[in-house]
C-alpha cells in the first residue's frame, strides 16, 4: 500500500487547468459544499466562458484568485462548471477517477452481496456527471456532461482498471445530455453487450434488457421500497401500473400476493414480466395487460375491479420545472384513479422520481386526490432511494425519490 508521503507528483495524466474566476463573494456556496458553478457566477471580464470549449478541466478560483478545486466547464450550459477535486494534490484526473471507483464500490460491496447495483451516482458519489449501473460484469454508463464526455477515454480506462469488465454500454441517451448540448446516443464501448442480463434484488432474479430496445436496465434505487412490499400483499390482489419488467409485481407474487396484474403500455416490457414471473415460480399467479395505465384504471373501474394493492411506479411526469403544472395534474388523476380501484382499507404504493415534485408537493397531491374522491389516508411508511444512490448534502438534486405506502379508507 502507498502511503500519502510515497505518493508521486502528479499523474502525468492529469490535464492541464485553464483558470475559470469567480466573481466576489460567488464562491460561498462551493465552499460550503457545494459542486456547481452558474454561469452569472463567473468574471466574465477575466475568463470569459467563449473562450473555453465544452468539458474542458478547469481550475475554478475564487475572485481573488485563490483555487476552489478542478472540475470542468461548460460554457453552453447554464451550469458552467463543476468541481470534482477540492484537492490540489489530487486535481481532476484519470487517477482520481480510479481513486472515486474505488471509494463507491467499497461502499456498494459494503451494502450488497452480489455485483448488481448502482456504482456511481454522480454528484452523490463525488463523480459530477457521472452514472454507472453494474449487472454483474456488465456496465452500463451514462456520460451526462460535456466534462465527463470529455474525459471519456479516462472514465472507461479507469473502470477496466477498476472493475474489468466484460462488456460496458454508454447509455448516452438521458434527456439531461440536452441541457449540455450533447447529443443522445447508445453505443458499445467494449465487449459484446448481451441482449440481456440477470439480476438479483432482494433474494429475485430478474431477466433485464441491456442491449437495444429504448428503455432498458433496471430501477435499482426502488430495491429498498420494493422489499416494503412484503408485509401488505400476504393473499393480496395486487395492481402494478407502470410495471416495466416486473421489479413491484413479480416481488409481490414471491412475497404471496394471491394475484397480481401488472400494466404497461410496452408489449416488450410484459414479456419481460411474464419470464421474469417463470423465473421465479410464480408465473400461476402474475398477468400482465398492455395498455395505457390512465385508460387500464377507468376500465378497471368501470368493470367493478378491486385490488387489496395498488402500486403506482411511473416515469417521471414533471422533468422540467416548466412541466410543474401540467405534471402535477398527471399524478393527482393517477392517484385519485387509482384509490377508485382499492378495496376498502386497501394500501397505495405511491411513488414520484421527479426531482421538482418534492416529497411535501407530493404527500400534498395524493392527499387532494384522496379528498377529492372522499377518502381518508394514513401514511404508514415513507421511502427514499436505495443507498447506492446516495445523497450529497449540499445538492438537492442528488434526491429524487419519493415513495409512500399509505392506507386508504373510506370516509
Ligand atoms: N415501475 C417500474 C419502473 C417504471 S419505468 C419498475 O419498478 O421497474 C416506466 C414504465 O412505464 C415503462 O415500462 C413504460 O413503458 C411505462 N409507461 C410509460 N407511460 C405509460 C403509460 N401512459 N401507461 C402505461 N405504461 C406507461
Amino acid at each position: 500500500m502507498s502511503t500519502a508521503a510515497e505518493t508521486p507528483a502528479p499523474a502525468p495524466e492529469a490535464p492541464a487547468f485553464a483558470p475559470l474566476r469567480l466573481r466576489p463573494r460567488e464562491e460561498r456556496r462551493l465552499r460550503a459544499g457545494h459542486l456547481w458553478v452558474y454561469s452569472n457566477e463567473v468574471d466574465t471580464r477575466a475568463t470569459p466562458l467563449a473562450g473555453f470549449e465544452p468539458g474542458e478541466p478547469v481550475e475554478i478560483q475564487a475572485a481573488d484568485g485563490r483555487p476552489l478545486g478542478t472540475g470542468y466547464v461548460n460554457p453552453r450550459s447554464l451550469i458552467c462548471a463543476r468541481i470534482v477535486s477540492r484537492d490540489r494534490r489530487h486535481p481532476f484526473s484519470r487517477s482520481l477517477i480510479v481513486h472515486r471507483l474505488k471509494v463507491a464500490l467499497g461502499l456498494r460491496e459494503r451494502l450488497f452481496e452480489g455485483p448488481w447495483y448502482r456504482l456511481v451516482h454522480g454528484e452523490g458519489d463525488r463523480l459530477p456527471g457521472l452514472v454507472v449501473d453494474r449487472y454483474g460484469e456488465v456496465l452500463a454508463v451514462q456520460l451526462n456532461t460535456a466534462g465527463m464526455e470529455r474525459a471519456r477515454a479516462d472514465v472507461l480506462a479507469a473502470l477496466g482498471k477498476v472493475l474489468r469488465p466484460r462488456a460496458v454500454v454508454l447509455r448516452n441517451d438521458s434527456p439531461v445530455r440536452e441541457l449540455e448540448g450533447l447529443p443522445r446516443t447508445v453505443e458499445v464501448a467494449w465487449g459484446e453487450v448481451p441482449e440481456t442480463v440477470e439480476i438479483e434484488e432482494n433474494g429475485l432474479r430478474f431477466r433485464v434488457p441491456l442491449a437495444g430496445g429504448q428503455k432498458t436496465g433496471w430501477f435499482y434505487d426502488q430495491r429498498d421500497n420494493r422489499a416494503r412490499l412484503a408485509r401488505y400483499v400476504r393473499g393480496a390482489r395486487v395492481l402494478d401500473l407502470f410495471s416495466y419488467v416486473g421489479g413491484w409485481g413479480v416481488t409481490a407474487a414471491a412475497r404471496g400476493a394471491a394475484e397480481v396484474l401488472c400494466v404497461d403500455s410496452s408489449g416488450a416490457a410484459l414479456e419481460r414480466v411474464a419470464g421474469n414471473a417463470r423465473l421465479n415460480g410464480v408465473d400461476g399467479r402474475v398477468r400482465t395487460l398492455r395498455a395505457d395505465a390512465f385508460e387500464a384504471l377507468a376500465r378497471l373501474r368501470a368493470a367493478r375491479e378491486r385490488f387489496d394493492v395498488v402500486v403506482l411506479d411511473p416515469p417521471a411526469f414533471v422533468r422540467r420545472r416548466r412541466d410543474l403544472k401540467a405534471g402535477t395534474e398527471a399524478y393527482r388523476r393517477l392517484n385519485r384513479m387509482a384509490m377508485q380501484v382499492l378495496a376498502r382499507d386497501g394500501i397505495l404504493v405511491t411513488c414520484s422520481c421527479s426531482f421538482h415534485v418534492e416529497r411535501a408537493l407530493l404527500a400534498r397531491l395524493v392527499h387532494e386526490a384522496a379528498r377529492h374522491v372522499d377518502r381518508n389516508l394514513q401514511v404508514l411508511e415513507q421511502g427514499h432511494q436505495a443507498p447506492d444512490h446516495p445523497v450529497h448534502p449540499a445538492i438537492p438534486e442528488t434526491e429524487y425519490l419519493k415513495c409512500f405506502v399509505l392506507r386508504v379508507s373510506l370516509a
